[in-house]
């Protein structure tokens, strides 16, 4: 064997054991005690966890002029850190572009610089035949989930189109994951308020209520219903949503949920913080108030909500940001998020006795990995999937700051906040790339995934 973990409690979405753990050509090949290799990580008094998947991040992500700030390079470095292996960015298309073109662009800049594996979803923006006969393609080279969006003028797509993306997606194993926001109500509550002179960040949250986010998906799940297909609902923030979706759920429909580490443990006075900093939680759809967090966090806890991603799409506050200053709607979408979403689900979660330990590997890494085709390669621990590992101390404080994190961006929506437990070695397909909370990985080790469509789940 080429690297042996010893001593650990290895947890996955179903077990906790103590075991070796032995690893060859990038691969876990035994599972068992006494185990020896060419080389071995004493992991005594820590848990070894599944590398963590986040099924929703945005790299170099262009909006109207500026460009989001981690690329494929220093935001998987940033997940690395994290404990995060596996990622999945968004191959999306200028209106017109071809999805084959857009898609090569987006593996050319991924290629060569990623440092752990990645997947693309995607984002069709119309319904066209040429847009269909590429997504079917796409879905052949193991591209087998597609994002869509119900706002967003650049790349939202309507009802018409939904319903034949919808009926694709199904004939492909293609898993649908939907940006639910009603788009004319967003854009009429922006314009009333720009009217009456109210520019601050405080109306970004009121001009995206939660009526406007549970319409759309209710809608979305309705044409799901209608088509035969299931579907995952995008960053889901509050009980109106979660309405909707227990609803579906419990007449049987696959209809699935994710949730961010931002709407789980952030709410929406942070808008009106002082200075504009309220700027650096714009993100859509917004922060909600306090109310809804514990009502998340047992839905997270029971399943109704499936996975928690990070929509990570960082933007600096000192220049990106302040281009809203004078018009929240100018603010760029967004906020970092890849490097901490485990810590603070462990701390937060487990920690606090809101998670279960395998609820946490569940919604963190097996859940993902499930839902998006990548199972049982990606997501546990078993003999057979790729060696992507983490070993974790549950004993270790931190406290976290933009100075030393890794995430590319002027500040931490978390900053000063402290967590319990933290990464300390990493593991790709049996590569070291992080040992002691350090980068230590090769330059460009990850490796696109070609996925399964999700029939085959
Ligand atoms: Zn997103």
């Amino acid at each position: 064997m080429d690297l042996v973990i010893k001593g650990g409690m290895v947890v996955t979405a179903a077990d906790s054991y103590q075991a070796d753990l032995g690893i060859h050509n990038g691969q876990i090949t035994h599972i068992g005690f006494g185990l020896t290799g060419r080389q071995t990580i004493d992991a005594t008094g820590c848990l070894v966890f599944p590398g963590f998947v986040d099924a929703h991040v945005h790299f170099s992500l262009p909006v109207s002029g500026l460009v989001s700030t981690d690329d494929f390079r220093t935001g998987t470095i940033a997940a690395a850190c994290g404990g995060t292996t596996t990622v999945i960015d968004f191959i999306t298309p200028e209106r017109g572009q071809s999805l084959l073109e857009a898609a090569n662009l987006r593996r050319a800049a991924a290629d060569g610089q990623a440092v752990v594996d990645y997947a693309l979803h995607v984002t069709p923006v119309d319904a066209g035949p040429r847009t269909l006969r590429e997504v079917a393609s796409l879905a052949s080279e193991g591209y087998t989930s597609l994002k869509l969006y119900t706002t967003y003028p650049a790349i939202m797509v309507d009802d018409a189109a939904m319903l034949h993306l919808l009926e694709l997606a199904r004939e492909h194993g293609m898993m649908p994951l939907v940006h639910t926001e009603n788009h004319a109500a967003i854009e009429y509550l922006k314009a009333r308020f720009l009217t009456e002179g109210k520019v601050e960040p405080h109306y970004h949250p009121l001009s995206r209520p939660p009526a406007v986010e549970a319409e759309a998906a209710n809608r979305v799940i309705a044409l799901a219903r209608l088509i035969g297909c299931p579907l995952v609902i995008a960053h889901l923030t509050c009980r109106e949503t979660l309405a909707v979706v227990e609803q579906a759920q419990q007449a049987g429909q696959p209809v699935y949920a994710e949730v961010t580490p931002n709407h789980l443990l952030l709410n929406d006075e942070l808008y009106d913080l002082p200075d504009f900093e309220g700027a650096k939680f714009v993100l859509s759809p917004p922060l909600r108030d306090r109310s809804q967090q514990s009502i998340l966090w047992q839905a997270l806890a029971r399943g109704t909500l499936t996975i928690v991603s990070t929509d990570h799409c960082p933007w600096t506050f000192s220049a990106q940001k302040q281009r809203g200053r004078n018009d929240f709607t100018q603010i760029p979408n967004g906020a970092p998020g890849i490097e901490t979403r485990v810590p603070l689900l462990y701390s937060e979660g487990v920690g606090k006795g809101k998670l279960t330990l395998h609820r946490f590997v569940d919604a963190c890494a097996t859940a993902p990995a499930r839902l998006y085709g990548l199972f049982p390669r990606k997501g546990t621990i078993a003999v057979g999937s790729d060696a992507d590992l983490v070993i974790f101390d549950p004993q270790q404080e931190v406290t976290l700051s933009h100075t030393t994190l890794h995430q590319n961006v002027d500040y931490c929506p978390f900053e000063g906040w402290t967590v319990h437990g933290y990464p300390q070695t990493v593991i790709v397909r049996g590569q070291i790339v992080v040992q002691e909370g350090k980068f230590v990985g090769p330059a460009g080790w990850g490796q696109f995934l070609k996925r399964q469509p999700f029939s085959a789940v």
